[in-house]
């Protein structure tokens, strides 16, 4: 088994010339044989956090340690982890074999048992009939292996991975994904993986920690980010399609609570009620409203939900794919506009936030309908709200409104 190794940081500030703040205040607990997802757009300071962690960038302030050991000013050499980059980063003149043992002939071990750790490896990854090849003559996934192969051979107390995956295409990424998230928890490595992919951190962490402009927002299980993101930045990240958003007031109607959103109007179930009691307190206040695509219906196909919790809108684009439909559809309600919500759209592309026009009345929303749906473009939309979950946030601090019982795990 490798060296225990539960990795800390506490308080860890980068501060690159010009006065870059890369990192902010970032305290961080991985435990011993966890897999941590680091995620966050780009420029957040990920490769900054990995690199301090591995010795290659120097913190301005706050401590870093690996198995209780102080290592904030120890050398990269000393400090007994592992880096994995993109699988390019191979030597190309040199063999597999030689690829795989460099790391071990660098710290100058005895040629026999590099030899029995190289072949070790080798056969635990598939590439003991290609230990002769050179990378030129190795598939894209093969490659890839190589590269964690290097690092697997020197039994590291962690690995610290950056992008690794995103020079290969989809097919072979989801594979991969799979194969690192099953070696690793074989091998029990402490991993700190890097991607700006939310898909793979949902799928391969443990827990996922998502960062912002340098510090971290929100560290938990994936389920768990899903469920109860801390803000709106998290709610817009996690998720594909991003969550909807959108301005609204909770009133007091028909002798339960209601969400009206411009000319939409949402009934809360006393279900929705008890879950969220916090939300009472914001009776009569703007909040930001989240839906996800996935809780959108066509009303046709969601007989179980009552029609007094439905969007009307118009249908704007229909995006069929086989197992489900994307519909698109505009509905007269405010989207909600906070400085988060436009840097998340940015970051990902995302044309129907990225043009909604400050004081904009009409909000563009996706919804995640069954493959029977017979929606058409240019229709009236009827969409059932699955009620019971939805998403509230306090418009001014963008964060998520909970109940202490009910709250996630926040960034420590
Ligand atoms: P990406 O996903 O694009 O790789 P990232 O989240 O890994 O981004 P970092 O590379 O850690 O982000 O960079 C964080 C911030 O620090 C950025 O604003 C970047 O421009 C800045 N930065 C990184 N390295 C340096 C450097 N050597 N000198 C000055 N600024 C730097």
């Amino acid at each position: 088994p490798p060296p225990m190794a539960q990795i800390e940081l506490e308080n860890v500030g980068k501060v690159f010339p010009g006065d870059v703040v890369a990192l902010d205040d970032v305290s961080l607990r991985i435990e011993d044989g966890e897999f941590i997802a680091l995620v966050g757009p780009s420029g957040c300071g990920k490769s900054t956090l990995l690199r301090s962690l591995a010795g290659l960038e120097e913190v301005t302030s706050g401590t870093i340690s690996i198995d209780g050991r102080d290592v904030t000013d120890v050398a990269p050499r000393q400090r007994d982890v592992a880096m994995v980059f993109q699988s390019y980063a191979l030597y190309p003149h040199m063999t597999v074999r030689q690829n795989l043992g460099y790391g071990l002939k660098v710290r100058r071990t005895p040629k026999t048992e590099t030899r029995t750790r190289v072949e070790e490896v080798a056969r635990m990854l598939g590439l003991f009939e290609l230990l002769e090849r050179k990378p030129g003559q190795l598939s894209g996934g093969q490659r890839q292996r190589v590269a964690m192969g290097r690092a697997i051979v020197r039994d590291p107390a962690a690995f610290l991975m950056d992008e690794p995956l995103s020079n290969l295409d989809a097919k072979l990424r989801v594979q991969m994904r799979a194969e690192i998230s099953q070696l690793q928890s074989d091998l029990g490595t402490t991993t700190i993986y890097v991607t700006h992919d939310q898909t793979e951190a949902m799928t391969m962490g443990d827990r996922v920690a998502v960062m912002r402009k340098g510090e971290l927002q929100q560290v938990a299980a994936p389920q768990e980010l899903y469920d109860h993101p801390v803000n709106l930045f998290v709610a817009g990240f996690i998720g594909s399609p991003a969550m909807n958003l959108v301005e609204a007031t909770l009133e007091r109607a028909d002798g339960g609570f209601v969400v009206e959103a411009g000319g939409q109007r949402i009934a809360l179930g006393d279900e929705t009620m008890s879950a969220r009691p916090a939300i009472k307190a914001y009776q009569g206040r703007k909040i930001v409203l989240g839906i996800r695509p996935e809780d959108l219906e066509d009303a046709e196909l969601a007989t179980d939900i009552p029609a007094d919790r439905r969007l009307r809108g118009t249908v704007e684009l229909r995006e069929a794919l086989g197992a489900e439909i994307m519909v698109h559809f505009k509905v007269d309600a405010p989207p909600a506009l906070t400085e988060d919500v436009r840097e998340l759209a940015q970051d990902v592309g995302d044309e129907r936030a990225v043009q909604q026009e400050e004081g904009a009345r009409e909000t563009t929303m996706v919804g995640r309908f069954g493959a029977r749906s017979k929606v058409r473009e240019g229709d009236p939309a009827e969409v059932a709200v699955d009620s019971r979950v939805l998403h509230f946030f306090d418009l001014d601090t963008g964060l998520g409104i909970y109940d202490e019982s009910t709250k996630g795990e926040e960034a420590r």
